[in-house]
């Protein structure tokens, strides 16, 4: 490797949200995410609460249409 061209790295502190932190490897020493893998609902197969009452719920809410598919 060439010298004094590549960033140095550092493990790294991420600190997610949900209160969930974990170490990786980065140039930056500390990350605050808003989701990660513990709290993802793709991971975690539950739906999360900002999905729940979401935007589109919003959006649904005040153009009077419903989410259910039969009424
Ligand atoms: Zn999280």
């Amino acid at each position: 490797m060439k010298k004094d061209i590549h960033p140095e790295i550092k493990d790294c502190k991420v600190t997610c949200a949900c209160g969930n932190t974990f170490t990786c490897k980065s140039t930056k020493s500390e990350i605050n995410v808003e989701i990660c893998s513990e709290c993802h609902p793709f991971y975690t197969g539950k739906q999360s609460r900002a999905s729940r009452a979401g935007r589109v719920d919003k959006f649904n809410k005040k153009y009077g249409f419903t989410t259910k598919e039969a009424e």
